[in-house]
C-alpha cells in the first residue's frame, strides 16, 4: 500500500472526525519521523505536546518493555508495585500532597470536576446541586459531553446536547471578568495558564497570578490544566511557574505517558483530595503498572535533560528568528517556550496551505482554528535542528515558495 491507499482506507473505515495533512507515518526517532514512502519530516506538532521527550525515548522505551515483561493490568481491585513510586515521583516533581492517576486529558479533567464540586459541597458548604465552575471562552479541555458543553466553539459543541449546567463562561486573559463572576456558588475555576488549542493565545501578564489571588480571597479552587502546557513544553516545568502558582488542582497528561501510552492524572493536597472515598470515583486503567512505570521514566527524563530549561532557552531564541522574518502574511508570532504560533493574515488566507507547503520541504506543523500554525517539536530537539527549517518556514511564510508541490 502507499500513501493514497492508507489514506483511503481510513476514509472508509473511520468516522471522518478529523483533517490531517496528507503524510502516513510509519516510523519515529527522537524529533523526526518517516512516512511510509520513507520521506523524513520534522515533528513540529509532537502530538500536541505528548511527544516533548521525542519519539521512542530509549529510557521511555525500556521502562515500557521491563514493565510489559512482568505485570501490565491489575484493575484497582488489587495493588501493583508501580503506582506508589510514579504518585511519589509526579507530588516531588509538582510538589502536591497527593495524585490521581486516570489515562486520558479529558478523564482527568472530569476527575478534576468532580473533586471540586464535592469540595465544595463537603468543605465549602456551597447549597445542594447548585455548585457552579467558572471557566473561559476558547478554553479546549477535551472532548467528554461535560467538557464540550461548556466550550465556546460552535464545532466542538454543536448537535451534542444537552449539556451538563453548572458552568459559566468569561472572557479569556480578563481576571476582572473573573472577580465580578464569582457568586456564593462558585466552587472552582477551571483555566489554562495558556490556551494551546485556542491558537497558542498567551494571556496579559500576571494574568494567572491574579486569578489565584481572586480565587483565594473568594474560597474557590484554581483549577489548572497543564494537560498541554506542562512538563516543560513553556520554558518551565509548568506553565503557571512563569507566575510563580500550580493552582489548587492540576491536571496534566499528555507528556506524561512520554509519547507511548495514555497516562493523565490530577494533583491537589489532601484537603481537596480526600473527598474522594472508595466507591465514589475511578478508572479501570487508572494506575495500571504498564503506565504507571512509563509515566514515572517520563518524568525523570524531564527532569534529567532538563527539558524545561532546553524549551525556554531554545523557544525564546527560535521564537525571536520567527520574529525576524519580515513576510506581508505574518500577523504575529506569539508563544512562551517551545511553544510558538505564528498567526497569518486574515487577507492571507488560511494557515492551512503554509502547512502543505512546509510538509512538501520535510516540516511537519499544523493549524490550529483557521489562521494560526503551531511549532511545539519535541523537546529534546538539536538547536542545529531549527537553524535548519529556519529557511524554510521562512520562504514558505514569505510567500513565494506556497505553491511549491
Ligand atoms: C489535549 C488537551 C486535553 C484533552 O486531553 P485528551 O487526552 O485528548 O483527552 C485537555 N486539556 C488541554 C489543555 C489539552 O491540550
Amino acid at each position: 500500500m502507499n500513501t493514497n491507499d492508507y489514506i483511503a482506507q481510513v476514509d472508509q473505515y473511520s468516522a471522518h472526525n478529523y483533517h490531517p495533512l496528507p503524510v502516513v507515518i510509519d516510523r519515529g526517532e527522537g524529533a523526526w519521523v518517516w512516512d511510509v514512502e520513507g520521506k523524513k519530516y520534522l515533528d513540529m506538532l509532537s502530538a500536541y505536546s505528548a511527544v516533548n521527550q521525542g519519539h521512542r525515548h530509549p529510557k521511555i522505551l525500556r521502562a515500557l518493555s521491563e514493565q510489559a515483561a512482568k505485570l501490565t493490568l491489575t484493575s484497582r481491585a488489587f495493588h501493583n508495585d508501580q503506582m506508589g513510586p510514579f504518585l511519589k515521583g509526579l507530588c516531588d516533581v509538582t510538589g502536591f500532597e497527593r495524585a490521581l492517576p486516570m489515562n486520558t486529558g479529558a478523564e482527568a479533567v472530569e476527575t478534576a470536576i468532580k473533586a471540586a464540586r464535592k469540595w465544595g459541597y463537603e468543605a465549602k458548604g456551597v447549597e445542594k446541586g447548585q455548585a457552579e465552575i467558572i471557566v473561559c471562552e476558547q478554553n479546549f479541555h477535551g472532548r467528554t459531553t461535560t467538557i464540550v458543553g461548556f466550550s465556546s466553539d460552535a464545532l466542538s459543541r454543536d448537535g451534542f446536547g444537552p449539556f451538563t449546567p453548572g458552568f459559566r463562561v468569561i472572557p479569556y486573559g480578563d481576571s476582572d471578568a473573573l472577580a465580578s463572576a464569582i457568586t456564593p456558588e462558585t466552587v472552582g475555576f477551571l483555566v489554562e495558564p495558556l490556551q494551546g488549542e485556542a491558537g497558542v493565545v498567551v494571556p496579559p501578564d500576571g494574568y494567572f497570578g491574579r486569578c489565584v489571588e481572586i480565587c483565594r480571597a473568594n474560597d474557590v479552587l484554581v483549577i489548572n490544566d497543564e494537560i498541554q502546557t506542562g512538563l516543560g513544553r513553556t520554558g518551565k516545568m509548568f506553565c503557571g511557574d512563569w507566575d510563580g502558582h500550580r493552582g489548587d488542582i492540576m491536571i496534566v497528561g499528555k507528556a506524561l505517558g512520554g509519547g507511548v501510552f495514555p497516562v493523565s492524572g490530577i494533583l491537589s493536597d489532601s484537603d481537596i483530595m480526600d473527598v474522594f472515598t472508595p466507591g465514589n470515583h475511578g478508572s479501570t486503567f487508572g494506575g495500571n503498572p504498564l503506565g504507571a512505570a512509563v509515566g514515572r521514566a517520563a518524568l525523570e527524563v524531564i527532569q534529567e535533560e532538563k527539558l524545561a530549561d532546553q524549551s525556554n532557552d531554545l523557544g525564546q531564541w527560535f521564537m525571536g528568528e520567527l520574529k525576524s522574518i519580515n513576510s506581508p502574511h505574518i500577523e504575529e508570532v506569539r508563544g512562551r517556550g517551545l511553544m510558538i504560533g505564528v498567526v497569518i493574515k486574515d487577507s492571507s488566507g488560511t494557515a492551512r496551505p503554509f502547512c502543505e507547503a512546509l510538509q512538501q520541504r520535510g516540516i511537519l506543523a499544523k493549524e490550529t482554528h483557521e489562521q494560526v500554525i503551531r511549532f511545539a517539536p519535541p523537546l529534546v530537539i538539536e538547536k542545529a535542528t531549527l537553524e535548519w527549517a529556519l529557511p524554510h518556514i521562512a520562504e514558505v511564510v514569505e510567500g513565494a515558495a506556497v505553491a511549491v508541490g
